[in-house]
Order: C-alpha cells, then structure tokens, then sequence
C-alpha cells in the first residue's frame, strides 16, 4: 500500500520581473493577491506552516534598480531589496551609520540575512504564536486575543499602545531607521510617495491586519538615510533569548550628538515594545542640554517606561527598557 498525503502547497503563479515598471504593474494588476516576495525569510513560514496562503508571487530581487546602496546629495539611499547582509558590511554605512549596519548584523542568523531584505524585514508580518499559528484572533480578522487573556502566553508583547492587539514590532531595523530619521520611497503604478519612518509603522488601533501603511499594489522601493545623524554617536542593543536566531524581547536604537559632555540633541527608538517602533521622544527632550551623567541616565530611564502597561508574563520589559535606556547614554 502506498501512503499519501493531501497536504500539497497549492500552485501558486511566480512572477519575476526585471525591470521597476513590470512590477509595479504587476502589483496594481493583481493587488492583494500578488503576495510581494523579498527574500521569503518571512513568507515561507506562513506557507510552509500552511497558516497563509499565496496564488500569486512577485519576486521582486531581480529589480537591479532597487538593490544597492547609493550616495545621495543628502545623505545615502538603499534599494529596498538590498541583502541585510549587504548592508551589515557596507563601508559607507558602518562609517556613517554605524547604527544601521549593527541592527542589520543583529537580525536572525547569517543565512536569513544573506537572503532577507531591508524591505522584507521592514514589512514583515507580526512574529505571535498564536497568530502564527493560524488561530483566528483580532489580527486574523476575529474576535478575541489570545495572548491578552488570562492564560494567554505574553512574555514577547507589548507595554505599551495595544489597541485589541498586543503583538510587538518585530523588525531590527526598524528602530534603528527611526533614529537615523530615515524616509520610506514607496513606489505604485501611478508614482512615488515618501513616508518618514516614523509614520511608516501602524498600530492596531489604526490597522490591526497590517503592520505599515503600504496600500495593495504599492511597494517599498528605497530607505532614504539623511545626513542629520551621520557619524554621531550611535548605540544599538538587542536582548533576546538566544544570541543568534531570535527575535527581540526589546532594543534600543539611540543617536547622539555630544560636545564637551553636554547632548547637543538625541533620536532614542525602542524596538519590541510596542507595534511599532517606539520613539521615545519625552527622552530626547530630557537629553537635550543636559550633561552626560549617571543621573541623567536615571532620570530618562524613568522617563521612557513612564505609562507602561505591562502584561501578565512581560513585567521585566519595564526595567529591560529602563537599562537599555541608562546603558545607551552611558554610551
Ligand atoms: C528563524 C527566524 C529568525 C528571525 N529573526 C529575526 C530577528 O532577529 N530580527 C528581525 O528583525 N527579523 C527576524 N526574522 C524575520 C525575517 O525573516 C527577517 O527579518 C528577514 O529580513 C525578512 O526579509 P525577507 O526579504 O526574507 O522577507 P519576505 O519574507 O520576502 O517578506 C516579508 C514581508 O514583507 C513583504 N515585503 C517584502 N519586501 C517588500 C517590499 N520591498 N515592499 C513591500 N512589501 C515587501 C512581503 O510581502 C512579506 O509580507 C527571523 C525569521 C526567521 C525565520
Ligand atoms: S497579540 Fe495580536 S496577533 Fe497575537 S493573538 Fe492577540 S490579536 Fe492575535
């Protein structure tokens, strides 16, 4: 007797364009059902675990025009599929933006980052259990939260602005982008828009089934870094559980500028705390003028965990925050 199996991938139709003007084509002809394809890293999860589903592919690595990392008048631009690998160990980067290139090198392992791209570590989809699972929670367009119940597994999620949702921003990137005051080229078939990236990220309570503001049939297409923060001081930091191949439980993404021991101005961006990126900003505000001192390290610690709303499991997220926070002035 011969064994089978009914559990076959469904086909699915690959598209490969070369050039910008086929895929953004291609992408408003078929909307939301031309799933875009960036390294896959993220998508062959939802697939391989059967949770999602795709009909349409459009692979969007072969675009050469939105690969690579340029000089700009203004600062840098890095095509949208450019290799997180490639962009750890750009020249440019880690001379000027050192905070990118850290973030980047932190993310998963150095097979995911050979292959993942800035835009899909940028768009990737929430990383709870529950909802990877293919459970039908708010963000799979139920009606009920798992995680947020009281026996809900919450130790990853989030402290702070959960409308519904408690799923965190899972991306390293992101908070690093945030602070380096980055802008997002998103691309269509009737033109371009640019979204600081502070905006880029949604919360639930705007979006609870997307996590950025992209729209079917636009793609991301560059992340444009200004000169602002070029060569200030950065500090990156990702707890997690494990050193490689893990999410983080929360980061920390701070540039400086300092003169004299005095901050001149500061960007401080937290990451798995929130579902979006969290600026940090009345952070800033109490850096800004002040003396680099263990007391100011205090005193904005307190500061960034103000409001915190913990859940039943991730209590230690409020003084993980706070230390990221000291650890980050101290520099
Ligand atoms: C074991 C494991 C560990 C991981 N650890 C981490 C980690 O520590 N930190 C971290 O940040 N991430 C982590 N990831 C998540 C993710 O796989 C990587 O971040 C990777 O960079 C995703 O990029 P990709 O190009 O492979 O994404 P893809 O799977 O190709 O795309 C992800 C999503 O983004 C969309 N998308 C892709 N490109 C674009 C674009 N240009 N415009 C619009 N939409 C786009 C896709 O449609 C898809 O929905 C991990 C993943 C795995 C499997
Ligand atoms: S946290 Fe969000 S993704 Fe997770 S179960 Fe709750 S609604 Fe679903």
């Amino acid at each position: 007797m011969v064994a089978t199996s009914n559990d076959v991938m469904p086909d699915i139709e690959l598209y490969q364009p070369t050039d910008e003007a086929n895929a953004l084509a291609l992408a408003a002809s078929l909307g939301n059902e031309g799933w875009l394809l960036g390294g896959g890293q993220d998508t062959f999860g939802w697939l391989k675990d059967r949770n999602k589903i795709a009909t349409a592919m459009i692979e969007l690595t072969q675009v050469d025009a939105w690969k690579g990392i340029r000089e700009t008048a203004d600062g840098i631009e890095i095509g949208a599929v450019t290799t997180l690998t490639d962009i750890a160990n750009d020249p440019l980067v880690q001379s000027r933006y050192g905070l990118l290139a850290t973030a980047a090198g932190k993310v998963a392992s150095p097979q995911i980052r050979n292959v993942g791209t800035l835009g899909g570590n940028l768009v990737q989809d929430a990383r709870c259990w529950y909802y990877r699972r293919g459970l039908d929670c708010y963000r799979a367009g139920g009606n009920l939260c798992y995680a947020d119940s009281p026996e809900g597994l919450n130790r990853e999620h989030a402290i702070f602005g959960a409308s519904r949702c408690v799923a965190v921003s899972p991306s390293d990137t992101a908070p690093a982008l945030v602070a380096l005051d980055a802008t997002m080229v998103i691309s269509s078939s009737s033109g371009q828009r640019t979204v600081p990236a502070q905006d880029f990220f949604v919360g639930p309570a705007r979006d609870i089934e997307n996590m950025t503001v992209l729209n079917d049939g636009e793609i991301l297409t560059a992340v444009r870094i200004p000169n602002t923060w070029a060569n200030a001081e950065f500090y990156f930091e990702k707890v997690a559980d494990r050193n490689v191949w893990d999410f983080a439980l929360v980061s920390i993404a701070t540039a400086m500028k300092v003169s004299g021991g005095t901050v001149q101005d500061a960007r401080v961006a937290a990451g798995a705390v929130e579902c979006v990126p969290r600026r940090l900003q009345a952070v800033e505000n109490a850096l800004r003028g002040q003396q680099r001192s263990e007391q100011l390290a205090d005193q904005v610690a307190s500061i960034a965990t103000n409001g915190a709303q913990p859940l039943n499991y991730n209590h230690f997220k409020v003084p993980l925050l706070g230390n990221l926070v000291k650890r980050a002035v101290r520099g």
